[in-house]
């Protein structure tokens, strides 16, 4: 049986004591990191893989913990990490600041170490949840990888990323070739296996962590290359290509005796004169389309 990981919890407090108290109530549930002041504390909140929670004290040397929180929600990394303040200060005034910059809880001192374990328990049950309705909704529930939502989006944001840095963007749009056999011939169980092995060996194939890989729709795939030229896409489609071919998952059913996929590749600087990156997803369909009347197995651009 595997076990379920511990959840990682980030303390952040000045004082050593308070920081100890916590610990020694809630190491053996929970991993537990610290930081003693605000800077260690946001280098901490990105640290792999990311804190479930955070504690946070407010009155600190230097960064205070109002300012830790505003600095946390800030950030796309570390906003969806819940912040429950830890603190002596008791005012109407103070809670009322901390909820609002978005803490998702305030708990005053003196506290009772059981209120604290449930408290802390609840708030984990609703971050689990959270983070599964988020990849829910952006990863494709057969393969793993992205979906056509999720590229969508990371497609206009690259799109505006690369107009702002006067960039180029590349775009790989790949097809899996007599597909319809495949699933005619081998069932459709097998199809849906087939893109799942397909999906992950080209997953392995990218290195670049800011790359994305998405199913688009059927056995339809895109891959987005921030930062890429013409002739570096075409190095990375002619990667994807022969290892997919190199894998030879057997499909009697096509031309060479195994699976392979259809390449389009483009590669643009986004203008204010275009459409926008709808374009450049048509332009790298209509290259496919090349890339299949001219035999398929190979790379059109
Ligand atoms: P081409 O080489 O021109 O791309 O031909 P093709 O047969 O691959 O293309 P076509 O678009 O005609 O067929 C796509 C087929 O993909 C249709 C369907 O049988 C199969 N397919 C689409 N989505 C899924 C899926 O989620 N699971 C499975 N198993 N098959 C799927
Ligand atoms: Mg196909
Ligand atoms: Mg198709």
């Amino acid at each position: 049986m595997t076990m379920k990981p511990r959840s990682k919890l980030l303390i952040i407090d000045d004082e050593p004591i308070n920081i100890r108290m916590l610990d020694g109530m809630l190491r053996d549930s929970y991993e537990i990191i610290v930081a003693l002041n605000g800077e260690q504390a946001l280098k901490r909140a990105t640290s792999t893989p990311p804190p479930d929670l955070i504690l946070l004290d407010i009155q600190m040397e230097g960064m205070d913990g109002y300012e830790v929180c505003r600095r946390l929600m800030e950030s796309d990394i570390t906003r969806g990490i819940p912040v429950i303040f830890v603190t002596s200060l008791t005012d109407e005034e103070d809670e009322r600041k901390g909820l609002e910059l978005g803490a998702v809880d305030y708990i005053t001192k003196p506290y009772r170490p059981s209120i604290i374990q449930v408290r802390l328990r609840n708030h984990l049950e609703l971050k689990h949840k959270r983070d599964m309705l988020d990849r829910l909704c952006s990863q494709d529930a057969l393969t793993g990888i992205a979906n056509r939502r999720n590229l969508e989006i990371f497609l206009e944001q690259e799109w505006q990323r690369a107009l702002r840095y006067d960039d180029e963007l590349a775009i790989i749009f790949m097809d899996i070739d007599h597909f319809k056999k495949y699933n005619d011939n081998y069932g459709h169980v097998a199809g849906d296996e087939c893109l799942r092995e397909v999906a992950g060996i080209m997953k392995n194939a990218l290195h670049r962590p800011t790359d994305l890989l998405a199913r688009y729709g059927g056995e339809e795939f895109i891959c987005i290359l921030p930062a890429t030229d013409l002739a570096g896409a075409l190095i990375v489609a002619e990667t994807l290509r022969s290892t997919v071919l190199a894998r030879a998952i057997p499909h009697k059913y096509s031309d060479h005796n195994c699976v392979t996929l259809s390449f389009g590749v483009v590669s643009v600087k986004p203008s204010e004169q275009r459409e926008g990156f709808l374009d450049l997803l048509e332009a790298a369909d209509r290259m496919l389309f090349q890339a299949k009347r001219q035999g398929r197995n190979r790379i059109a651009s």
